[in-house]
């Protein structure tokens, strides 16, 4: 039997959960953003799954050349543009569509070929301050890029700093009409918050990410509360047990120490499975049919669980390390991080199996 270390997608969990964006933004178009290997899932297998999506957002050109060759017709985006001359060229003739957003990447269309149509989603950056032209730069790039022989469809858009907190986005929104201002262009502004909680961002396409995976951009509300479906669900088994008396401690380190007697499960998931190191004692982990808590640090190839009030638990018995029954969001809450972060770093030597 190979080490019990498995993730599972849920392929009709994803199609559903672009179901549930659709139903959010019904009047809008969706790009399906599938970067970093669809948070983790593998890029063609999340693109069949969601091939119902009018178009698709990468950062990596090689994935938007793979998603062509596998016979996506849509619109395929890339969200950080191209990066040379060579990708704009190859770009322009596999039909993708790129974001400009800084002054240099206007330059690069220029070694297009005559009779090229290239679609472009001009950044405008409204308040995130990462990439973009700034809202008085924008009107002038608009212009140069309507004017060039190339282009074709031009759309304007911006990306949300916080969309899911406080903030909200009408700070942002205000920017951006000003600087639209008189620019009767398409407009994709919302990512999966906006698109959950901002109806009024809508416009023409949206760009959900998280959500399709099932988690909740949301650090109040909970993914299934939003109709969400777990998507990856990273499994294990304990393949060892251990008494603990007080006083004894655990794994590297000794952070954990027993102040009673103890059972703890071994589990076979650590670091170099994409778990995280720095989850402290008390990361939920689903044992069987109930959540335990983690003890000690997570080692590269174990983590340990308390299991002492648990007596049916033992060598073989199941173990959710997030996903169907422990979601991904209460892991990363206790560690931490965000759910987008445990889903990427899922390691190259852990099985993936896909479920229907
Ligand atoms: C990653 C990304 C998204 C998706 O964001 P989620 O929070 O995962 O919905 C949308 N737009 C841009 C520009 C992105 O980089």
């Amino acid at each position: 039997m190979p080490r019990p270390i498995i993730a599972t997608i849920d392929l009709a969990a994803l199609a559903h959960n672009l179901d549930v964006a659709k139903r959010h933004a019904p009047h809008a178009k969706v790009f399906a953003v599938v970067k970093a290997n669809a948070y983790g899932h593998g890029l063609l297998r999340a693109a069949a799954a969601l091939r119902g999506a009018d178009g698709f957002a990468v950062v990596e050109f090689d994935a938007a050349l793979k998603l062509r060759a596998a016979g996506y017709a849509q619109r395929i985006v890339l969200l950080e543009g191209f990066f040379d001359r060579a990708e704009a060229r190859e770009g322009a003739a596999r039909r993708l569509a790129t974001v400009i957003h800084h002054p240099s990447q206007l330059a690069l269309l220029d070694g297009l070929p005559a009779g090229s149509r290239l679609d472009v989603l001009l950044k405008i950056n409204s308040g995130m301050n990462r990439l973009g032209f700034k809202p008085d730069a924008v009107a002038q790039a608009c212009a140069a890029l309507q004017a060039h022989p190339a282009v074709g469809k031009v759309t304007m858009m911006t990306h949300f700093a916080d969309a899911d907190g406080a903030s909200g986005v009408d700070w942002q929104l205000e920017t951006f009409e000003r600087a639209a201002a008189g620019l009767a262009l398409p407009r994709s502004l919302a990512n999966s918050a906006a698109v959950l909680r901002h109806p009024h961002t809508h416009f023409d396409w949206v760009r959900p990410g998280i959500m399709l995976y099932g988690s909740s951009p949301f650090a109040e509300v909970s993914a299934q509360a939003l109709d969400l479906k777990p998507v990856m669900t990273l499994r294990s088994e304990i393949i060892s047990t251990c008494e603990l008396k007080p006083g004894d401690s655990v794994g590297y380190g000794c952070t954990f120490c027993a102040d009673r007697p103890m059972r703890i499960g071994i589990v076979a998931c650590g670091y170099a499975d994409g778990y995280p190191r720095h989850a402290p004692s008390g990361t939920p982990v689903l044992v069987g049919d109930r959540i335990a808590g983690s003890v000690g640090r997570v080692s590269m190839d174990m983590l340990c669980v308390d299991i002492t009030d648990r007596p049916e638990a033992g060598v073989g018995t199941p173990v959710v390390l997030w996903g169907e029954g422990n979601p991904a969001d209460d892991v990363a809450q206790a560690a931490g991080t965000v759910s987008y972060e445990l889903f990427c770093a899922l390691a190259a030597r852990v099985p993936v199996s896909e479920i229907n």
